[in-house]
């Protein structure tokens, strides 16, 4: 054992130390831990305002987060070097100390999250594989360059939403490892709900009353909405729907995290074989049950109420996309030609989905 205090010394008073170690986020000098991760004051007070004012969005695709000249100029680079490297916030941190099990579940998928979240305003690409081919080979997508005066559509940031998200959930080592027929079914009947969720998510964070791109722009100033008749009024209701349930009672991005788990990994997804829907039970259950421990922890006796709460965005997140499938359509029928890249006929449920959609089962 190295105890290296000195008997005559009553009480070791942190503030008057001197700088001992570099602040583990950016190598500055660092006196004592904040947040849980040793490090400097001006890492300190970037990360308590930045779990205020989330989430963040990194235009190179996280690439400054290699460099610490760069990093402290990008809001979502440095949030992620702080997340991390463990940094939490103190009200999560309470948790650690009564379910350690749970406080690792949640500070892990918070990390995913900040993770995909930040890379998600500079991602684009001009690949357009179908949702099989992005299933079977999730590295297909390749990041490109975007012509800086090309805006995006409505379609556009659909199918880069639609894409990332399916990327996303490979990601879980045991998703990973479903049959493929399955993932394809899983991604067809709730990849769009869960994006609706997570932009529903991005927009209360930002503190905005609307489902926006994650570039802040608002749908309906797209082209397409003023090209086909009454989509703007049902635009309007479907970028207030569940954004505003989600304000109302107050989510935060811890249960949102869960939530999002919960959601996605429904064994009733249609087609799936029964060996899926029983693992998709198993782990629906598992982060259930996490989540009714979350809202144990932080609302006690009124646990139950929060945990019923929170589960009703479900029919909500659903009306929204059936809505928004309907929107589309209502596209996809009064433009032809409209440019659709092949995995939203999947994840959208539009009619005439390319040819090699649910494809060749000759191997
Ligand atoms: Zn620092
Ligand atoms: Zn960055």
């Amino acid at each position: 054992m190295s105890n290296r205090a000195r008997s005559n010394v009553t009480r070791p008073s942190r503030p008057f130390r001197a700088p001992e170690k570099d602040c583990k986020v950016c190598k500055k000098p660092a006196f004592c831990e904040h947040y849980g991760v040793f490090s400097c004051n001006s890492c300190k007070s970037f990360f308590k305002k930045a779990l205020d004012k989330g989430p963040h969005y990194c235009l190179k695709l996280g690439v400054c987060m290699k460099n610490p000249d760069l990093m402290s100029k990008c809001k979502a680079c440095w949030f992620q070097k702080c997340v991390e490297l463990g940094m939490t916030s103190c009200s999560l941190r309470k948790l650690r100390g009564s379910n350690e099990k749970l406080f690792d579940l949640v500070k892990n998928l918070l990390l995913i999250d900040v993770r995909r979240t930040s890379k998600i305003a500079g991602f684009y690409t001009s690949d357009d594989p179908t949702l099989d081919e992005l299933v079977v080979n999730p590295r297909c997508l390749k990041p490109c360059e975007k012509d800086p005066s090309q805006i995006l559509s409505i379609l556009d940031w659909c199918f880069l939403l639609n894409s990332l998200q399916v990327v996303f959930f490979l990601d879980f080592e045991f998703i990973q490892n479903l049959p493929t027929m399955d993932k394809i079914y899983m991604f067809k009947a709730n990849n769009l709900n869960d994006c609706m969720l997570a932009g529903a998510m991005r927009s209360v964070q930002s503190d905005w009353e609307t489902l926006r791109t994650p570039t802040g722009h608002a749908y309906n100033t797209f082209e397409l909405i003023n090209q086909v008749d009454n989509s703007k009024e049902l635009l309007k209701v479907i970028e207030k729907r569940v954004v505003e349930k989600m304000v109302d009672i107050k989510v935060t991005h811890e249960e949102f995290v869960l939530l999002s788990m919960v959601f996605f990994l429904d064994p009733a997804t249609p087609n799936i074989s029964e060996t899926t829907a029983k693992t998709l039970a198993e782990y629906q259950n598992y982060y259930a049950s996490a989540l009714l421990q979350y809202c144990e922890f932080y609302h006690q006796k009124d646990a139950p109420t929060r945990f019923v709460d929170l589960l009703s965005i479900k029919s909500i997140v659903h009306k929204n996309t059936s809505d928004l499938k309907y929107l589309y359509l209502t596209f996809q029928n009064a433009i032809t030609d409209l440019k659709i890249k092949k995995i939203l006929f999947s994840t959208c449920d539009l009619p005439g989905a390319p040819q090699t959609y649910l494809g060749s089962e000759n191997g």
